[in-house]
């Protein structure tokens, strides 16, 4: 009787180090993918409302940033005389 326990403790042990080692590559894996897709991009003011949004979506006016189209035009506008 006391072979079928100690066969019962070994297969439950067994089980709970599979399940952690699996645990651990998961984990791992997780932050490699997330490490790689969240790289930091550089943030710019609006010259007109002031909102800041990646460099990439804003529209560049040569001397600043600009939001949207419209205040692209509008910020060209104030600038000239
Ligand atoms: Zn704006």
């Amino acid at each position: 009787m006391t072979k079928f326990w100690l066969l019962v403790i070994a297969v439950i042990v067994i089980f709970l180090v599979m399940r952690l080692a699996r645990n651990r590559r998961v984990k791992r894996q997780a932050s490699e993918t997330t490490g790689k897709a969240a790289a930091p991009e550089e943030m710019v003011p609006c010259e007109v409302c002031g909102i800041h949004l990646p460099r990439s979506e804003a529209h560049n006016g040569g001397h600043a940033y600009f939001c949207s189209e419209e205040h692209l035009h509008c910020g060209i506008g104030k600038r000239q005389p």
